[in-house]
This record gives C-alpha cells, structure tokens and sequence, in this order.
C-alpha cells in the first residue's frame, strides 16, 4: 500500500443517460456523511446519526473554524445531502456516485481486470484529500459533491469569459427572467413552458432587430428553481448578456423595458404572465454580474441540520417558515425534521423528474468559441471526474475496508484523517470502525449483487 505516483489528468469516460461518468479521481470539492443501507426513512434517520454525530462536534464551533476546517464541514454536509438523494431516488445515479468502484471498460479476455480497490489521494502541496478510482455521477441537480465541483469549475469559465469580453471592450449585463406562479402549478409544465418562453424571445424577426439595436453578441443562461409553501415551485432564468459596448444605466431601464415587453408576449404565448409586466430586471454593475458569478451553483451552508440549530430547522420546517427552499435546502430540512420529510423528498422526486435533460448552464451558440476559444466544452460528468492539480496516491483501500467505511457513513471523516495524518493513521481509522453485519454488506460495485 502506499505506493506514490503523480496523477495523470481525468480518466473519465462520458457515457450518458444512465450510466454513471466513471473516474479516476474523483470528489476534490467534498464532503461526507454516508450511510449504509437502510429500508425506509426510518432507518436512514436513525444510519445517518454517526453522520450527524461528527458533524456536530464540527458545527458547534463553526464560528472559530480555518478556511481548511470550514471546507471540511461543508464536504460532510455534502455527503450528507448525497446520502438523502440517495434515499429519494432509489436506482438513481447519484445512489453509486463515491460509492461505487468505476470500471474502465475492456474488449472481452483483454487488458487487465480491474482493479478492486479504492484508492486515496492527496493534492500536492495541499492538505485536500479525495477518493479514486469511484464512480462519479456528474448530476448537478441531484448531486451536491458533484453540483459543487462542476460549480466550481463554471464560475472559473464565466469570470474567464467575462473578463475576456470586457478586455475587449465589450459590456456585460445579468438579467433575470421570472413569472408569476401558484401552489398549485405542476414544476415540469411551467418549467417547461418558461423554457420554451426563453426559446422563442431569442428567436425571429423582432429578436434581431433587438440584437442589432442592442448589440448584443451572446448570453449564457442560468436554470434555477426555489420552493416555498406559500407559492410553491418557483423557477426562474439567470442570463448573462454580453453586448458589443459596456451599457450605461439608462441604456439599461430601456433594455428592461425591451426584454419586459418581448418576454411578457412570449410568457402569454405558453399560458404564463409576469407580475406587473416587470418579469425581467436587468442589472449592469460589475458587482451585480460578478457577485452572481461568485455566488453561481454555491450550496449555502445554511445551520448544519443537525446539533443545536437542527432544533431551529425543525421548528421552521414544522410552522414552514423556512421560505424559498432551494432543492438542496429540501434535502437539508428533510434531514433535520423527520416529520415533514416524506413532503421534502416528493418535492424532491418532482424536481428531478421535471429537471431531467435539462441543462444548467448554456451558453449561445459561438459565443463558448468566441470568448474561450481554447478551451473544449467539457460535460459536468467529464467535470465531475477530472482532477485539476496535481496529487499524489496514498494509498488504496481493499473493499472490505471500503464497506465498512460505507457502512458506519465516515466517508468525509477518512478523507480528513488522511488531510491531517498519514497513511498509517487512514489504515488504524479503517482498523476502528464497527463490523460490517452479514445481512448489511453494503454494494460496492456495478457487477455485484446487492447483498442486503
Ligand atoms: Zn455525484
């Protein structure tokens, strides 16, 4: 064990669908809180409490953490929100995702068997550690280790590309489009129906009169969605508009006025409205555009759902309180309040079935070409399996070791133990955990018959 060796870059595949993107490395931006397997809600509250337990004795002293310390919490929060996807969406992806050992495909009787281990790196220089050799699922809706590792790499692409334009002297405006919606309204039908909007206000004649008058080069667009108890679904559009020459702040009301008026007609075309005819705002500040970029798919870390400020989560969950949930905050709240958990992951559910192909990020078409020319468009599951510095190997973990980290959920706690120790303390970490019981072996693999 223990053999050293510089990484090479991403040893991902993309198969797509349902196929897991596989990877070599994977999970530098993440956190744990696993479980082992378990029937019911019930049983994963009551696995999830090792989880919940370590986690704790971080959140109390939240206050006085390091940088280091704080990006640890975050990653066992992470893990604990993959660990709850895991438990709404049975069979789903994200359910293998840093779990699953990734086999690189082989022609039949060819190349060598895989390997059957996990193994542990760490960055070069930095105290990060992460897990290889694991199956990483690149869904960004489902998934928060990989929605924060793909995130991370975006906001790089957009300030690189914003820069870029601006060097060139071109202007960025970020504009929001939103409508009215009810409780009662279906997320995949509005949803959908907004998508389509946005579609057709780029497109004909009385479009490239605007884009001509307006100069406008290109736009990246942003998906998002909240939920709240009062109004229900609440998805809205983020478009970073690049034109031609900076805009000044009265070229912006006209502008809003423009986009106003052309989204209300396209909005009305689907069977939708905007509020008081105002369903766009454009805002044209750079802080404006670069504090949504800084902000772009950044998980916040609300109060930990567990240890003291659970008791807070509970109680808004309960009186729902807790207004303009973001998918992740369904799964946070789920977490900290058992009773109204079985509403939190329908929610759930229905998020990721309306959400299913589409895309978080787009940008136009040649405008990726224009302004990062010399950087290929990678998927977010090429993203989520590539390493972007170097590291060095510490270690594997033979699979039974691997089980037993799944099973008592440490998955974010070996990682911290190989940050702060060497490989000897990884191994007397593994040597510590609980038995895995017969009826309980957790699946570690795509070939292997699940054995609870
Ligand atoms: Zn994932």
């Amino acid at each position: 064990m223990g053999s050293h060796s510089v990484q090479r870059g991403p040893g991902g595949g993309q198969e797509g669908g349902t196929t897991a993107a596989a990877s070599v490395a994977a999970d530098d931006a993440d956190g744990s809180a696993d479980r082992p397997p378990a029937g019911g809600l019930l049983g994963t509250i009551t696995d999830l409490r090792s989880a919940r337990m370590s986690a704790g004795k971080i959140g109390h002293f939240r206050g006085y953490l390091s940088p280091e310390e704080r990006a640890a919490a975050g990653r066992v929060e992470r893990y604990a929100l993959q660990a709850m996807a895991r438990e709404a969406l049975p069979g789903h992806r994200v359910g293998a995702c840093l779990r699953w050992l990734h086999v690189p495909p082989r022609k039949k009787g060819r190349g060598r068997p895989p390997t059957r281990a996990v193994e542990v790196w760490r960055k070069v220089g930095e105290r990060r550690a992460f897990y290889g050799g694991l199956v990483t699922c690149g869904n960004v809706w489902a998934c928060a280790p990989c929605a924060a590792k793909v995130a991370e790499r975006r906001r790089g692409e957009l300030e690189e590309a914003i820069s870029t334009h601006r060097a060139d002297g071109g202007g960025v405006v970020i504009a929001a489009f939103t409508f009215s919606h009810m409780r009662a309204d279906v997320l995949a039908v509005i949803l959908g129906a907004a998508l389509e909007a946005f579609r057709q206000f780029k497109a004909g004649r009385a479009w490239m009169m605007l884009v001509e008058g307006w100069g406008l080069v290109g736009d990246i667009r942003a998906v998002e969605v909240t939920w709240s108890i009062r109004n229900g679904w609440h998805p809205h559009l983020h478009v970073l508009w690049f034109t031609s020459c900076p805009l000044g702040v009265e070229d912006v009301a006209s502008l809003q006025e423009d986009f106003s008026e052309r989204w209300g007609a396209m909005l009305a075309r689907e069977g939708l409205h905007a509020s008081e005819g105002h369903g766009c705002r454009v805002q044209v500040t750079y802080g404006a555009v670069a504090d949504y970029v800084a902000k772009f798919g950044y998980i916040p870390e609300r109060e930990l759902p567990w240890g003291v400020t659970a008791e807070l989560v509970k109680a808004h969950a309960k009186r729902g309180r807790l207004t303009h949930l973001t998918p992740f905050d369904l799964l946070r709240q789920a977490l900290a309040a058992p009773e109204t958990a079985p509403r939190d992951l329908a929610l759930f559910r229905e998020y990721m079935a309306a959400f299913r192909g589409t895309t978080q990020l787009k940008w136009s078409r040649g405008l990726r070409d224009r302004l990062l020319p010399d950087q290929a468009e990678q998927t977010d599951a090429e993203v989520a399996a590539r390493l972007d510095s170097p590291a060095e190997r510490l270690g594997r973990l033979c699979l039974d070791a691997w089980r037993k980290v799944l099973y008592s959920g440490q998955r974010a706690e070996l990682l911290r133990v190989a940050e702060l120790g060497e490989w000897d303390d990884v191994e007397a970490f593994v040597a510590a955990l609980p038995m895995v019981p017969v009826e309980r072996i957790p699946r570690v693999s795509e070939w292997e018959v699940d054995r609870r």
